[in-house]
């Protein structure tokens, strides 16, 4: 009989860390990195031995799901990290930021950082990128496949097969879901269909929600340019490095093509999403265009005459001199650090100004609080009244609603999933979910604490 102990993404939406108990051995899902609210449970001890661990498998490069790696390998794991392959450049991206983060903090702070630049490289010595489909031995009996979720690129559900045993328990499939991607993502492939589960371990970050339509995405896009280049203002967009810069980027390619003429400069303000927009060109393979005018092979479609790409600090500044109407794209998604916090402390108390919020904003960041109507915050210690208008599109989301995940819960063969386990969502959207899908599927639903222990 195998268990898994929940030791992340089970108190709130970051953190995801699940450990598989087999009678062959023990490996991990995910070793995210927690975020928002609590800090400080990253410098927790993790719960398991991390030199007991044979393998981790990775779902996908954002740090809640790969950012406590170097601490693991830091305190004696000693096996394999297998995730996707264009999972590999973007992960090593993402924690390689964290870690200069980190060391600002620490350094702020006057204690140790959680990890360092070598232990991301000691970490990345261990990783090996699989291609989607292939199935990896990584404990005797226990196989585990990786298939494209949709959710960024280089993400995947894992389904793992274990094997029966001689005259004793049958063979199962447990498939942890990751995070699963919205339907009708820009650029990407959709998410595959779930084969075959007796047990999955789902995400529910919008387990409550139904989104509108992706048709409206474009459009919305769309009048917040227009409003802001017919009101002469600053157009703010929080974006995460990963994915949603680069739908964001495809968008406006799209509507400056097709339906807008304007020569409002964009700024692309984030090093990191410069970068990981490289990494999408680079494996422009794995991504998917409907466009028949981008899916030229010959074409950037990242680039585009009113895009200017500011990696520098000095390039950086100068945004603050350019006249408006400018857009300005930059991290963090959740408005908890990077360049996009000096925009906000300049543009947010002009009436001119639109924040547009686009992702998902964790409880305890300043996005969440900027979403959740706060009319003063404070930036670098400064106050500041929010007087900008404060505007979503909810169909950037890079996950899926609550019909897209009840759809996928549904295997194409084999029945039901006898056992469905919420992770990753804030408690409301959890129980919200949970009867939903107790009275969609009829089966078992768990909600797990953090620690418990599920036998499977
Ligand atoms: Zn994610």
């Amino acid at each position: 009989m195998a268990k898994i102990a929940f030791y992340g993404a089970v108190r709130g939406v970051t953190g995801s860390c699940y450990l598989v108990d087999t009678p062959a051995g023990k490996f991990l899902v995910d070793c995210g990195m927690f975020q928002g609210e609590h800090p400080e449970w990253n410098r927790e001890p993790f719960g398991f031995t991390p030199s007991e661990i044979a393998a981790v498998l990775v779902t996908h490069p954002h740090a809640d799901h790969t950012g406590r790696l170097p601490k693991l390998v830091k305190e004696g794991f000693e096996g394999m990290i297998y995730m996707p392959e264009a999972c590999r450049p973007l992960s090593r991206l993402v924690l390689e930021d964290a870690a200069h983060l980190i060391a600002e903090e620490a350094k702020d702070a006057l204690e140790d950082p959680l990890f360092d630049m070598e232990d991301v490289a000691l970490a990345f010595e261990r990783v090996q990128s699989v291609g989607y489909h292939h199935a990896i031995e990584i404990l005797p009996g226990v196989t585990a496949m990786f298939h494209e979720a949709g959710h960024v690129l280089g993400s995947a559900f894992i389904s793992i097969d274990m094997e029966g045993r001689h005259g004793g328990e049958p063979g199962r499939r447990i498939v942890f879901s990751g995070d699963i991607g919205n339907d009708n993502v820009p650029i990407l492939p959709d998410t595959e269909v779930l084969h075959k589960a007796d047990i999955v371990v789902c995400e529910a970050t919008y387990g409550d929600r139904v989104h509108e339509g992706s048709d409206v995405r474009r459009a919305d896009l769309k009048a917040c340019i227009e409003a802001t280049v017919r009101e002469q203002g600053v157009l703010l967009i929080p974006a995460f490095s990963i994915e949603r810069t680069q739908e964001v980027l495809y968008e406006i390619n799209q509507i400056l093509l097709n339906d807008l003429q304007t020569d409002v400069p964009i700024y692309l303000d984030s090093p990191m999403a410069i970068k990981a927009t490289q990494t999408y060109r680079d494996f422009k393979a794995y991504l998917r265009f409907d466009d028949p005018v981008l899916s030229d092979p010959d074409r950037d479609f990242f680039s585009f005459p009113n895009l200017r790409e500011t990696l520098s600090k000095d390039e950086s500044k100068a945004i603050n001199f350019a006249p408006a109407p400018k857009i300005i794209i930059a991290g963090s998604g959740m408005m908890s650090g990077g360049r996009i916090m000096h925009h906000l402390l300049r543009y947010l108390s002009k009436p001119s100004t639109t924040l547009l919020v686009i992702g998902y904003q964790a409880k305890g960041t300043l996005g969440r609080t900027i979403q959740d109507g706060a009319n003063e915050v404070r930036i670098f210690g400064e106050r500041v009244n929010v007087k900008a208008k404060i505007k979503e599109i909810h169909s950037f989301s890079a996950h899926g609603d609550r019909d897209k995940l009840t759809r996928w819960l549904y295997p194409t063969e084999g029945g039901i999933p006898k056992k469905i386990i919420l992770v990753h969502g804030d408690a409301e959207q959890k129980i919200a979910f949970k009867e939903h899908l107790e009275k969609e599927l009829g089966t078992e639903v768990l909600i797990p604490a953090f620690g418990e222990t599920i036998e499977v």
